[in-house]
């Protein structure tokens, strides 16, 4: 159920619609935009129809009452009557008019190797840096990530370069460390449905990345981004990586058709990964393009300063040597695309002038 404030509502009429809804033991999740404020009420089927017995069409303040038609609630764009939701994370915006482009290696390796992509990623004018402690491997005899020293590089790289830092939690008990340095925790495609990960994310208030599962439906995503969003945290990006199709000429078919559907579904943010969709550097410039030409918010993308010798998705790294030419780029297809992108290093040319 979603309740629609009038323009004029005051502060002490939508604090008792909300302590209304939450004494008919459902949950209020208030989302104020540019011009109302809108108050979902989340329960479950039997406290829906409690607050569907509330009256609340007649309280002072309120416009309408609107059922929310989906089975995510405060995922759909519905709740937020089609105004996209815009996030700020370390002073970057991402979502509605902004562009994100977010690089990094797959995973820390060292000191060396960290902090040189961080200046490079910095030096180009993307907007924050990506990197694994923990990283979900298929095989157990892969390396694993460098754990807590790898976090420690992290925020190293983030104290150099200013730039926020985007890495992986994968299991619930390396939470506190991650938050020391995450300013963005990711979700990686095959936590995409550990259910009680999601919900305590939520919990924690942080930025999240939430990757789609390799076999996931727009729907399955959604439902899950709702996981994190049901618990209080609003601040969820959507990212589409590649699914598993019968198709094997690349590692996952990257599916661009995500961007402007789940735009139309949703208000969150949608970021592609073209890396680990095309697991070949060739193809990540183009795909790269293509996610920005069809409106994605952002772009993340592996950069190593040696991909041959990477621990971990070398053959898709892109170098970083012509990293800073790939971002002017990828910062036109997205001005094409409507996104405002202002010149982010010095002897960029101005995006959309090409
Ligand atoms: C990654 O971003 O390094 C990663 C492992 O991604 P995914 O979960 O999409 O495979
Ligand atoms: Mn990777």
């Amino acid at each position: 159920m979603m309740i629609v404030m009038k323009e004029t509502a005051s502060d002490q009429e939508i604090e008792a619609v909300i302590s209304k809804i939450e004494r008919a033991g459902a949950r209020a999740h208030s989302s104020r935009g540019e011009r109302v404020t809108v108050i979902g009420a989340i329960g479950d089927v039997e406290q829906d129809e409690n607050v569907a017995t509330l009256g609340l069409e007649g309280q002072p303040g309120v416009d309408r009452v609107v059922p929310i038609l989906k089975p995510y609630k405060l995922a759909s764009s519905q709740f937020r009557h089609g105004e996209p939701t815009v996030l700020e994370i370390g002073g970057r915006k991402v979502g509605g008019e902004h562009f994100a482009l977010i690089a990094g290696p797959c995973t820390v390796e060292s000191r060396e190797q960290v902090l040189a992509s961080a200046d490079v990623v910095k030096a180009a004018g993307a907007a924050m840096l990506r990197g694994g402690a923990y990283k979900p491997r298929t095989s157990p005899y892969s390396f694993q990530g460098l754990g807590e020293e790898g976090l420690k590089l992290l925020a190293e790289a983030k104290a150099q370069t200013g730039l926020p830092v985007v890495t992986e939690l994968m299991d619930a008990r390396d939470l506190p460390a991650v938050l020391e340095v995450a300013d963005v925790i990711q979700l990686g495609a095959r936590n995409m449905q550990n259910f009680p990960l999601l919900a305590e994310v939520g919990r924690a208030g942080r930025p999240v990345l939430l990757k789609r599962g390799l076999a996931a439906t727009l729907e399955e995503l959604l439902m899950a981004a709702e996981y994190i969003l049901k618990e209080g945290n609003p601040n969820v990006m959507l990212c589409e990586r590649g699914i598993r199709t019968f198709e094997n000429a690349y590692r996952s078919t990257l599916d661009l058709q995500a961007v402007p559907v789940l735009k139309e579904l949703s208000h969150l943010p949608v970021i592609v990964d073209p890396s680990h969709a095309a697991g070949r550097r060739t193809l990540v410039r183009a795909m790269s393009l293509a996610a920005a030409a069809a409106g994605a918010d952002g772009i993340i993308v592996e950069v190593h300063p040696n991909p041959d010798e990477a621990i971990c998705d070398g053959p898709q790294a892109l170098p970083t040597d012509t990293f800073a030419e790939y971002v002017d780029v990828v910062h036109q297809a997205a001005a094409l695309a409507g996104k405002n992108i202002a010149p982010t290093r010095i002897g960029a040319p101005l995006a959309g002038a090409a």
